[in-house]
């Protein structure tokens, strides 16, 4: 007797591809500390999510395919392992996204895929649903879609056309760290390339200047350090003018390789991860360059202190800060003050002179933290 196959209905592929989609955090999935990992209630495939422009939302995310040709050895996907493989349909992904964004559970769509065939094939797949939900159900909201590495200029442009964000992931801070996890993955032209197009493509001025355009790090699988990541971060803000950078611990799930240099352990991976995350918004909030991020002799971020603490303990000559006469940027040296506090205080001096921080925030580890680096 022939054996029966059992053909995966929609929702069970969602279940399958949804979980398989969790470890991508670069369409925001996992930027604040609420909503890390955190999935919707109704199943793998919905995240809430902070934007890249900070407003908050929430995704149907989803990958089209679970198969892949790859060989990336941190990823339960690549071609060799033995997983339940499968492809969503492309009407049928439009149709499910439309019936979730109609009962209002989800606002926006990420969508990305394992690579079958080759990059512009399965963009191909990835912009086609895009293009079903935008043009024949007139959807003007949210989409991230995800390029593949290797995508031709061509594809590339389609996608951008479709988007409101994209994203390439670099994974590893230089082409010496991917050689490790991938054989088949060039750095430079799959990766480095397509990101400089969409730069240009994206730039100021331009027709597809509205498209955001983000990455992810994985952390802790190539044997990298953390001042690498940063040096390569700042990199990609400021040449690429990248919009946001995301990190992902490496996550020995099943079925993918037992990386020597994954043998870090992984509660220490995902407070790397979450160091990155504090170094990101030093830079990009707090006036932070990467000459002021310390690392230890092995060129780690410290696991017990955070870097704003760290580099405060090293500059004792900056403190104390005068709370009334101090600028915005002095002001978010203090460990302590967030963007937020800055801001009251710098509203409250408008109108009279601040006498305690009390008057600026409240009671708690914050404010003792910043107490000790204070005068009015
Ligand atoms: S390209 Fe690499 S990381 Fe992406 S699904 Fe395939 S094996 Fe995994």
């Amino acid at each position: 007797m022939p054996a029966v196959i059992h053909q995966p209905d929609t929702i069970e592929k969602l279940r399958i591809l949804g979980r398989d989609g969790q470890y991508d955090l670069a369409c925001a999935c996992g930027s604040t500390k609420d909503e890390h990992r955190k999935r919707g209630p109704d199943g793998n495939w919905i995240y809430p999510v902070t934007l890249p422009n900070g407003g908050k939302t929430t995704l149907f995310k989803t990958l089209v395919s679970n198969a892949c040709n790859n060989d990336c050895l941190y990823c339960p996907l690549r071609d060799k392992n033995d997983v339940r493989r499968c492809t969503l349909g492309i009407e049928e992904t439009a149709d499910v996204f439309m019936q979730y964004l109609q009962a209002r559970q989800v606002f926006g769509l990420f969508l990305s895929s394992g690579l079958t065939g080759d990059a512009d094939k399965t963009m191909a797949r990835i912009n086609a649903i895009a293009a079903i939900v935008r043009r024949k159900h007139g959807f003007r909201g949210y989409i991230h879609l995800k390029i593949l590495p290797g995508a031709s200029p061509a594809a590339i442009e389609e996608t951008l056309r479709l988007a409101s964000a994209v994203s390439i992931n670099i994974e590893t801070p230089g082409a010496e760290y991917m050689a490790k996890l991938s054989q088949r993955k060039d750095f430079l032209k799959d990766i480095i390339e397509p990101m400089k197009l969409i730069s240009r493509l994206t730039a100021k001025g331009t027709r597809y200047e509205r498209v955001k355009s983000t990455t992810q790090f994985i952390v802790g699988a190539a044997g990298e350090t953390d001042k690498k990541i940063v040096r390569y971060m700042t990199g990609l803000y400021q040449r690429l003018k990248l919009n946001r950078v995301y990190f992902s611990a490496y996550q020995s799930a099943p079925g993918a390789e037992s990386l020597s240099a994954g043998k870090e352990n992984p509660t220490d991976r995902l407070m790397r991860e979450h160091r990155l995350y504090q170094v990101d918004f030093l830079m990009r909030k707090y006036g932070f360059s990467d000459a002021d991020i310390l690392f230890d002799e092995s060129e780690k971020l410290s696991l017990e202190k955070d870097p704003k603490q760290l580099w405060a303990e090293a500059h004792p000559e900056f403190f104390p800060v005068n709370i009334n006469n101090a600028d915005k940027f002095t002001l978010l040296r203090v460990p302590g003050l967030g963007p937020r506090t800055v801001k009251t205080i710098l509203d409250g001096r408008k109108t009279g002179r601040i006498s305690r921080l009390e008057e600026v925030m409240r009671h708690g580890k914050l404010l003792q933290k910043a107490k000790s680096h204070v005068v009015f």
